[in-house]
Order: structure tokens, then sequence, then C-alpha cells
């Protein structure tokens, strides 16, 4: 039982205004603040695993 591997988001070479989660590719409660572009689902997830680092 190894769930370690994840889908690979696709990459796409687009790199012009479409703004969307670089993370699950969801353009749909997009944070585009700092230029983070992530969803709010990924966000908050990544930034619970910053604060966990920074609380470790
Ligand atoms: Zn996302």
């Amino acid at each position: 039982m190894s769930e370690a591997e994840t889908q690979e988001p696709e990459e796409e070479t687009q790199t012009g205004n479409s703004l969307e989660c670089r993370r699950c590719g969801r353009k749909e409660g997009l944070v585009t603040r700092y230029e983070i572009n992530l969803c709010r689902q990924c966000f908050r997830e990544v930034a619970r695993d910053m604060g966990a680092k920074k609380y470790n």
C-alpha cells in the first residue's frame, strides 16, 4: 500500500494571464494575492504545511 505518489498536474506551457491553481488547476476560488496562484483549498493546505513547519 503506497499512496505516496500523487497525480502529477499537467504543466501547460501557457504562462500568460490564465489564472488557475498551479497545484490542481482549479480556477474557482483562486487566491491571486502575492502571486501564489493557488485555489483556496490548496492555499489552505500549503499554508497549513508552512505553519506546521513554522511551529515545529
Ligand atoms: Zn488548487
